[in-house]
């Protein structure tokens, strides 16, 4: 095993960003391996791949940091949102914020951002507009919500919503969309050159994967997570539930009509303008969801009868989630293991690099540390994109907080060390928290903190239960308007009509192109 080594503090820029990442994080990024892109052309390097920058890659447009963060929401228009956001070309066009990668990685937390919306109402921005991407927050939070109370999908072989499964394995290595199709190439593109994507063309790509290709939607969710600044299993697995279908709703179909509509020009340009293959949606995907509609539950769904106890999880894949203290974490800061040492050190993670970090505010005189957990990079081997876009944070950081950077693994790292940490709704650093076992833990900045007594899990249960359907994505989309009331104080006429056709509301009814 390769001990843990301290790396120097790079200076802030993309440039010095890059070079710190071919530098010491060769080897644990897709990049160094792959030699295609998604779309079939070899990688379009932003910087042409000297051997000293084995093949590192960084977003065209979007720089990582507290700084650039702030810029971002200064720039905050609303103005049009509603109509608009999901604009995909020409660029200009969109209304999109673009402001997911911060929010990610908790420079720009959920609280403030819906401070700055009740700024934009003050100035003046149509009230349609601020609900509106009031209304996509929400999507966020529950979405990391349901994800903290079941962190666990459908199991890989399961049969998915299309009614197959799919052998087809993730490879950096070939092809993952039609390359002829103008619209699916620059989406590709864009995913590979900037890491963002406007929410639109993100089902593209995912409608193709999962309901065109017939691949599992798990290998499509991690190439999106690997290629994504904004990549998160919360936000990220709600998409890909939304758009196969499996979340409860019809699976997305894109089409034709939604590309002309939302890039208008593209098809004009493109190599299959007179052969378009999504010129009306796929009649046989619908026609197997309909057919799957129509019986009463699917085999995999049904709890077999000597299942054991009772859990709570995926269709066919079942968990235990714990309800006894919610999921939410701490509402205070608290000392977990009892611990009567004082703080030496703030350890941050990657779901929270902003100057607000709970811990990282309390503690203002004490050093940073950060660990680039090696075990977990090698395995997830993300776009070398993200990682320049976390090292570019960790610089700008740097020029405000005695930072020090790790490779190796945390647990290793930072047993000695008597620290300070946000508590995260992911499992993977709760399991971690209890190898480091850190002397204080700051609550996580909720919208809405997770209540024990209206549970997700409970709401969830309720719906599939009403619809004698068991299993947790099944009720996701149902789920959220009911979330909305219960969690995020809604009342129940505002739930039930802006809620729910939030996500897909606005895209092609399937019925809409044939
Ligand atoms: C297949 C698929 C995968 C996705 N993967 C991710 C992901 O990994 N990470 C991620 O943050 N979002 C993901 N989304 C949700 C959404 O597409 C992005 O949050 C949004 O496009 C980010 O761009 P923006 O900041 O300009 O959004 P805006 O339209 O400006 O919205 C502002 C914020 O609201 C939240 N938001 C908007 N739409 C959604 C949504 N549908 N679900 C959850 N939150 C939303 C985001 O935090 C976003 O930054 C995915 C959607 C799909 C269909």
């Amino acid at each position: 095993m390769t001990e843990p080594r301290q790396l120097p503090v790079p200076a802030p820029g993309r440039v010095a960003a890059e070079r710190f990442v071919a530098t010491h994080l060769d080897g644990l990024y897709c990049e160094s391996t792959a030699k295609t892109s998604a779309s079939g052309r070899h990688f379009d390097r932003s910087v042409e791949p000297e051997s000293s920058l084995n093949g590192v890659v960084s977003s065209q447009s979007i720089r990582g940091g507290q700084r650039a963060a702030n810029a971002a929401l200064d720039n905050l228009d609303l103005r049009g949102y509603a109509a608009n956001r999901n604009n995909a070309y020409p660029v200009s066009t969109r209304a999109a914020s673009g402001l997911s990668p911060y929010i990610r990685h908790g420079m720009i937390d959920l609280p403030r951002l819906w401070a700055a919306t009740e700024t934009q109402l003050q100035a003046g921005v149509d009230e349609h507009d601020v609900v509106r991407f009031q209304t996509e927050i929400l999507w966020q939070e529950y979405s990391r919500h349901s994800y903290a109370a079941n962190p666990h999908p459908a199991g890989r072989r399961q049969v998915d919503n299309v009614g197959r499964v799919d052998q087809k394995k993730l490879d950096f290595n070939h092809p993952a969309w039609d390359a002829s199709m103008g619209c699916l190439e620059l989406a590709a593109q864009e995913l590979e050159d900037d890491g963002w994507l406007v929410g639109l063309t993100r089902m593209w790509l995912a409608s193709d994967w999962v309901n065109r290709q017939g691949r599992h939607w798990r290998d499509g969710e991690d190439y999106f997570f690997a290629h994504l600044l904004d990549g998160s299993r919360a936000a990220n697995r709600a998409g890909w539930a939304i758009v196969s279908g499996r979340a409860g709703r019809e699976p997305y179909l894109y089409s034709r009509w939604d590309v002309e509509l939302r890039a208008p020009g593209l098809c004009a340009s493109c190599d299959r303008v007179n052969d378009c293959p999504v010129e009306r949606p796929y009649d046989d995907v619908l026609l197997r969801n309909r057919v799957r509609a129509d019986q009463p539950v699917a085999e995999t769904t049904r709890r077999p009868a000597d299942a054991g106890p009772e859990t709570h999880g995926s269709l066919g894949h079942r968990q235990e989630i714990d309800y006894s203290n919610g999921y939410g974490g701490p509402m205070y800061p608290e000392r977990p293991y009892g611990s009567e040492t004082l703080p030496s050190a703030v350890w941050i993670t990657a779901e929270s690099m902003g100057d607000a970090d709970p811990a990282l505010a309390a503690n203002p005189e004490l050093p940073v540390i950060f660990v680039f957990d090696r075990p977990l990079l090698k395995r997830l081997q993300l776009s070398s994109k993200r990682l320049v876009f976390l090292t570019e944070t960790l610089a700008d950081l740097a020029t405000r907080r005695d930072t020090r950077i790790w490779l190796g693994s945390p647990k290793e790292v930072l047993t000695d060390v008597e620290t300070s940490v946000t508590w995260t709704p992911v499992p993977g650093w709760r399991r971690l928290a209890r190898k480091v076992r850190p002397v204080e833990t700051h609550p996580w900045p909720w919208l809405h903190q997770p209540l024990s007594s209206a549970d997700l899990g409970r709401i969830i249960d309720q719906i599939t239960a009403d619809t004698s359907v068991r299993g947790f994505e099944v009720g996701l989309a149902a789920g959220f308007s009911k979330w909305c009331e219960r969690v995020a104080g809604m009342s129940p006429e505002h739930a039930a009509t802006t809620a729910i056709p939030t996500v897909i509301g606005d895209m092609t009814p399937a019925g809409k192109v044939s």
